[in-house]
C-alpha cells in the first residue's frame, strides 16, 4: 500500500470525511484491520480563504507548495488535495514536488463518462462555477457543462463559506441548493456535480432523482485506488 499525501483543511469539516472514506474503503477492499496509511499536512483555512478575497492566490499556492513539499519529504507517495476550489492554483502547488497529483477534476470526468454520462451541472464555490480552470478539464474530455445563473452561484456560494465550512446544515439551504439543481436538469443535465468537497454534508444522492457526483467520494476512492495499485 502506498502512502496517501493529504493536503486538508479547506475546510476540515471536509477533511475529516476524506479520513473516514479512505479508511473505510482500504477496509472494505482489504478487510481484516486494514486502514488507509497516510499522512495529512492541514493548513489555516482562515490565511487562505483571506488570501482567495483579496485575489492574492500566489500566496495561497505559496503554502501550498510547501505542504506538498512536507508531505513529500515525509514519505506520501501520491498527493490529493482535499477542495476543488483550491485547484485553480495546482500547477504551483506542484512545483519542485515529484509525487504523482490526482487532480479532483480528472478523477471526477474518469467517473462521470464511466457512467456514459455527457452533460453535467456543476455546484461550488463561485470559483469553480464561473472560473475555467475546473470546467474546462471536463470540457477537455468532452463533457458539457451547465451552471447556475449568477444570482444562485452567488447564494450557492455563500452556503459554502457561511454554514458549510463552519460545520452548519440548514434545510432552507438544501432547498435553495434543490431549486439550482432543478434548473439544471431542466437545461439539460443528467448529472450533478458536487464541485465543492462540504457539498456532500447537505445534499445526498437521496435527495434528488439525477445522479450525483460527489468529487469528495470519488477523489477520496481513487486515491485508494492508486494506493493498492
Ligand atoms: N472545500 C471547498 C471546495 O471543494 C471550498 C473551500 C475552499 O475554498 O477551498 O471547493
Amino acid at each position: 500500500m502506498k502512502c496517501i499525501g493529504l493536503i486538508g483543511g479547506m475546510s476540515w469539516e471536509s477533511t475529516a470525511l476524506y479520513y473516514k472514506i479512505l479508511n473505510e474503503e482500504v477496509k472494505n477492499i482489504l478487510g481484516g484491520f486494514n486502514s488507509a496509511e497516510c499522512i495529512l499536512q492541514s493548513v489555516n483555512f482562515e490565511e487562505i480563504e483571506a488570501y482567495q478575497r483579496t485575489n492574492e492566490w500566489e500566496k495561497c499556492a505559496f503554502i501550498l507548495n510547501n505542504a506538498a513539499k512536507n508531505l513529500e519529504k515525509a514519505g506520501a507517495k501520491l498527493i490529493i488535495l482535499c477542495t476543488n476550489t483550491m485547484h485553480k492554483v495546482s500547477h504551483l502547488l506542484l512545483r519542485d514536488v515529484s509525487i504523482p497529483f490526482l487532480h479532483i477534476a480528472d478523477m471526477t470526468a474518469d467517473e462521470i463518462l464511466k457512467e456514459g454520462v455527457s452533460s453535467v451541472g456543476l455546484l461550488g464555490t463561485k470559483y469553480t462555477m464561473s472560473e475555467d480552470f475546473y470546467k474546462s478539464k471536463l470540457i477537455a474530455r468532452g463533457i458539457n457543462v451547465i451552471v447556475p445563473d449568477e444570482k444562485e452561484q452567488n447564494t450557492i456560494n455563500e452556503i459554502i463559506y457561511n454554514e458549510l465550512c463552519k460545520g452548519v446544515i440548514k434545510n432552507s439551504s438544501r432547498k435553495e441548493y434543490i431549486k439550482a439543481i432543478d434548473k439544471m436538469v431542466k437545461n439539460g443535465a443528467q448529472g450533478i456535480i458536487l464541485g465543492c468537497t462540504e457539498i456532500g454534508l447537505l445534499i445526498k444522492q437521496k435527495d434528488i432523482s439525477t445522479k450525483v457526483f460527489d468529487t469528495t467520494i470519488i477523489h477520496a476512492k481513487k486515491a485508494v485506488e492508486f494506493a493498492l495499485k
